[in-house]
């Protein structure tokens, strides 16, 4: 993997010890490991060899990525260090021990518009920050926020798994080709293959926002092929109404504006911030008992 991730001596492994798996994903599993002169926690990254042949650009790219942001925003994780073995590459992030935003909305059911809202702008700042960077991050989802500690706090939502990510200039909105992501969070525009850019990671954060305020995903189909289909129409409805009584209609305006199709009328991560869903401050919240 050239100059990126020059081979370095084995032993480097050696400096950690691996212990419980705390997550997989596509290409990676990843496991708490304790550097062993420090007794500090991480969480480490391992990414099989023979799994990513051919695509070893992913993992350079994303090393990149992070080494241009890391440390820059209080809600994205901290790439600490990197090593390969003669099987594995290996990043040590720091450590989340607060679990997966996924599990968080599993284990409620749904969030109240109040906590959505907070956990949306702090997010949604994240990703300002990033696009202000000019990458776009491609596949943002609730397995991909973590929290940092337990008891889970909304300040301490992070931003992980760069391995999709993209530098791209300001100038270059739609470059983008390739088909890649989670079908369930994917812009229209990336199904249509019109080319795409940050404008996928508004999209996916509507995506996002809408399942922290049902509980359920809008565009969830039967088959891969109808959700596509629902996807490029943005077939999506506020129901089933039991779901959705509690809910502001600011909060639907805001999703909406999100999962708006054509993605250059969509908003910018900075005019969702301005969104007075997220900036009132006595939110447009129905009180409900
Ligand atoms: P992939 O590219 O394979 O999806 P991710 O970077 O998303 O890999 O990591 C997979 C899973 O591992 C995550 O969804 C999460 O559950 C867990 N994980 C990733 N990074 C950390 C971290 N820094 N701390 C704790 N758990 C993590
Ligand atoms: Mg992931």
């Amino acid at each position: 993997l050239a100059s990126a991730m020059a081979p370095q001596p084995a032993t480097v492994a050696c400096q950690y010890r691996t212990g419980r798996t705390l997550g997989s994903g596509t290409y990676a599993i990843v496991k708490e490991a304790i550097h062993i002169k420090t007794g500090k926690y991480y969480a480490c990254k391992v990414i099989n060899k023979k799994l990513m042949e051919g695509r070893e650009h992913m993992v350079r790219n994303e090393i990149a990525v992070l080494k241009r942001i890391s440390s820059g925003h209080p809600n994205i994780v901290t790439l600490h260090d990197y090593f390969e073995t003669s099987h594995n590459l290996y990043l040590c992030f720091d450590l989340c021990t607060g679990g997966e935003l996924f599990d968080s909305i599993c284990a409620r059911g749904q969030y109240t518009e109040a906590d959505a809202a907070e956990l949306v702008r702090t997010i949604f700042a994240a990703v300002k920050y990033i696009h202000d960077c000019d990458i776009v991050h491609r596949d943002l989802k609730p397995e991909n926020l973590l929290f940092r500690s337990k008891p889970e706090q909304t300040s301490e939502i992070m931003i992980a798994d760069f391995g999709l990510s993209r530098v791209m200039a300001e100038n270059k909105l739609s470059m983008l080709t390739e088909i890649c992501g989670t079908p369930g969070y994917m812009a229209p525009e990336i199904f249509k293959k019109t080319g795409h850019g940050k404008p996928v990671d508004v999209w996916a954060m509507g995506v996002i926002t809408y399942f922290l305020l049902a509980g359920y995903t809008p565009f969830d189909r039967d088959t891969q092929r109808q959700e596509m289909e629902a996807i490029i129409a943005g077939d999506y409805r506020f129901e089933p109404e039991e779901y959705w009584c509690n809910v502001s209609q600011t909060a639907r305006e805001f999703v909406s504006e999100c999962l708006t199709i054509d993605p250059q009328s969509r908003p910018t991560a900075a005019d969702c911030l301005a969104h007075p869903w997220l900036t009132a401050e006595q939110p447009h919240f129905v009180e409900s008992e």
